[in-house]
């Protein structure tokens, strides 16, 4: 890292300005991962937005911190302009993103340019002080007279988690290492609080007094749809504050303006999706991940980075308190506080004193064998009983469209993806068969294209069909239909859909709402009293290892949506459809027992090698034929045990991804294993850049690799 290396004289023979290190965006292919020098004629500060000539055409550039290598074998080059309208990014900045490119196995330049604002690389400088004195007039319009908003009082729970986060942190910045150049350690807390037990209102007590210190907040959220209602509340909290969001549902200019704010530190609060953990804020003094454990903070491409890891990194480099909250933390996150890494502080009882929704399991072994109807009686009673009492219910199904699958009786045709080796999902309301892989999508045919039988049938189930099965049974007490709603990715894929679509449960306009997990995470519903899972078991028996730990998250999270007004707490209830119901994590649902489930599987995870006992990554292969892409893999291995420290890491053999062609490329991966961090590491440095040279090698089309891509702490495999 910069920090640690050796500075180095400039070369002697640059005989006019300055030289220095740019990190540009080179293609990933060319190997070239680090900043390359430059010359300039002032002297440019580190962090400074440049363009650089690089082959023939101008590219956008950061002066990198740290000294020029000066071992050009040509003349160096001149940067073309400076951008000096802009501050400079900050030296902690830096580091955050060399920090990810280093362990991401990424360029510094590609990770440091494809987090800004990719209008700011079209911008020349005038226009970027153009772009500042606009943001500044706004904000000097924006401000008016505020009334101080009422607070809730906390809950005796809440005022301890906050008082002890307010010591952690007291503590930290007092305790002094020998290293003066380090900065104050910060305290990372896990905040394990049940649904409902109002971590949020944490998270706001601790960012306003982060506030009131003069520092700035950053929060994150898994979801961009989750955050218009955090950003509403925090305007709410912080009405006279400048708050902003950044995530990839806005326009060029308001996510250049929004970061912009953040980087000129005229934004307190920063409120965002995983890119935000990149956002650029000079006074940084609080990191919020709500909702820790979700797999959305992964990156799935690109540099793929974990944004809640580089959050609890990144608060350690800004000395900011770093708050991770959940109701079901990532067994990583719950390792590291049992290893006292983190503190963890709990927040055991929902807000109001409510009880957590009593769990039902229904024993699908023991009904009639139901012919197409995913609801089993009982539930379907259930829910009658909800209508009858005005109160809502949530019926959650992770499978989008009307059947996963259609088939033909006769001769066994199935609406297999011709690009890809998976089904088309029959979507019953415009009639198509749609490829969820790679987007493939006809009409639905009217006979069996295979042979000629009329009588296709849908096989299995999704959110649509369980919409239109439910239309059918439930009832209001004078016969006529109970109001059905569907929110899913189909449902929602106009601008606006889902807010409107929320807006009517909240609203009490829909007695039952059908969902994907899109309607589990997070919302505040007050009206539901019963969420119903339909068929989570295919979870129970997958061949990732975190499958078990997804799913009880998804139904403790789930589970929380119900009886979330204290009132209506008591007679809350989560059903849950299965064939295993002596499953033991259906066990620890039952007692709501997340520490429990956590250790089980912890233990589990020891006596296979598994995270967080051992460190993975992930290398794929995409090629036009499986034994390209196998080819590729095997001489990889092959290389990989020639390298020093090769035998403090486990290769695996190549296997076909779970869903191996897509869109006519075929995929294969292979899993690389150490007990040590480092030593994983290590050997990805040396392993990776010989790599480059391997994939040139190979001439035919048929032979040659289309691209490959290391995934460092995969999430799912
Ligand atoms: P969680 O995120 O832990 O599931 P929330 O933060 O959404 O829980 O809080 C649940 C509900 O309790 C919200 O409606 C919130 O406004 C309310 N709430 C939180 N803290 C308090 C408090 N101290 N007093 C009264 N209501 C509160
Ligand atoms: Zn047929
Ligand atoms: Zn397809």
């Amino acid at each position: 890292m910069s920090r640690n290396s050796e500075p180095t004289a400039p070369p002697a023979d640059v005989t006019e300005g300055f030289t220095l290190r740019v990190a540009v965006e080179a293609p990933q292919h060319t190997g070239l991962t680090a900043p390359l020098d430059y010359t300039s004629e002032h002297t440019l500060a580190p962090g400074t937005l440049v363009r650089v000539p690089l082959a023939r055409r101008d590219v956008p550039g950061i002066v990198w911190p740290g000294a020029a290598s000066g071992d050009s074998p040509v003349e160096l080059k001149a940067v073309a302009q400076a951008l000096t309208a802009l501050p400079p990014l900050s030296a902690r900045w830096c580091e955050l993103i060399e920090f990810t490119a280093g362990y991401y196995q990424r360029s510094i330049g590609e990770v440091a340019l494809s987090v800004l604002p990719p209008e700011l690389r079209k911008l020349d400088d005038a226009q970027i002080a153009n772009r500042i004195k606009k943001l500044h007039k706004s904000l000097a319009s924006d401000v008016a007279e505020h009334s101080p908003p009422e607070l809730p009082a906390l809950s005796e729970e809440q005022a301890r988690a906050l008082v002890q986060i307010d010591v952690l942190a007291a503590v930290s910045a007092v305790i002094t290492t020998d290293d003066t150049s380090k900065p104050p350690t910060a305290p990372t807390v896990l905040l394990h609080g049940v649904t409902g037990s109002g971590k949020t209102e944490v998270y706001l007590r601790a960012a306003a007094k982060a506030l009131d210190e003069g520092r700035q907040a950053l929060v994150l959220v898994p979801e961009i749809n989750l955050t218009p209602q955090l950003e509403a509340r925090f305007a709410e909290r912080f009405a006279g504050r400048h708050i902003v969001s950044l995530h990839s549902g806005l326009t060029p200019a308001q996510r250049l303006r929004h970061w912009l704010a953040a980087h000129l530190g005229l934004a307190d609060l920063v409120l965002g999706t995983r890119l935000a953990v990149f956002a650029s804020m000079p006074r940084l003094g609080l990191i919020v991940v709500d909702e820790e454990h979700d797999p959305s903070y992964k990156q799935q491409e690109g540099a793929r980075y974990s944004a809640r890891d580089l959050a609890v990194y990144r608060g350690k480099l800004e000395s900011a308190t770093v708050l991770l909250g959940s109701a079901t933390p990532s067994l990583e996150s719950w390792q590291r506080a049992n290893e006292g890494r983190y503190v963890r502080l709990a927040l055991p009882s929902r807000i109001g004193g409510g009880a957590l929704p009593r769990v039902r399991l229904v024993d699908m072994n023991l009904l009639p064998k139901a012919n197409g109807t995913a609801v089993s009686p009982p539930l379907v009673a259930a829910l009658q009983e909800r209508i009858a009492r005005g109160e809502q219910s949530l019926v959650f199904l992770n499978r989008r469209g009307y059947a996963p699958v259609l088939s033909c009786g006769d001769c066994g045709w199935k609406s297999g993806c011709p690009n890809c080796s998976a089904w088309r999902v029959f979507h019953k309301l415009d009639r198509t068969l749609r490829c969820h892989h790679c987007g493939f999508t006809e009409r639905v045919p009217r006979a069996c294209p295979d042979c000629g039988n009329l009588d296709i049938a849908p096989v299995g189930r999704g959110t649509e069909r369980l919409e239109e099965q439910l239309a059918d049974v439930l009832r209001n007490a004078d016969g006529t239909p109970a109001r059905i709603a569907r929110i899913d990715a189909d449902s929602t894929r106009l601008k606006g859909a889902l807010e409107a679509q929320l807006g009517a449960v909240h609203a009490g306009d829909v007695d039952v709402l059908v969902g994907t997990q899109m309607v589990t995470k997070g919302h505040d519903f007050r009206r539901i009293t019963l969420v119903a899972a339909i068929n989570p078991d295919s979870s129970l028996f997958s061949s990732d290892f975190r499958a078990p730990e997804r799913l009880f998250a998804l139904l403790m999270q789930a589970g929380g949506r119900a009886g979330r007004d204290a009132e209506q707490a008591a007679r809350s209830e989560m059903w849950v459809q299965t064939w295993n119901p002596r499953h033991a994590l259906y066990d620890a649902l039952r007692q709501h027992d997340f520490t429990a489930f956590a250790e089980s599987q912890l233990k589990e995870r020891e006596m296979a090698g598994l995270p967080p006992y051992s460190h993975l990554a992930m290398l794929r292969a995409e090629a036009r034929t499986p034994e390209a892409a196998r080819a590729f893999l095997l001489a990889a291995t092959e290389l990989a045990t020639t390298l020093p420290g090769a035998d403090a890491v486990m290769v695996y053999p190549p296997v076909p991804m779970g869903v191996a062609r897509v869109a006519n490329v075929e995929r294969m991966q292979m899993l690389i294993e150490s007990s040590s961090r480092v030593a994983l590491q290590r050997l990805l440095v040396l392993w990776l850049p010989a790599l480059h040279t391997l994939r040139r090698g190979h001439a035919t089309a048929e032979q040659r690799i289309l691209r490959w891509a290391v995934d460092v702490d995969p999430l799912s495999i």
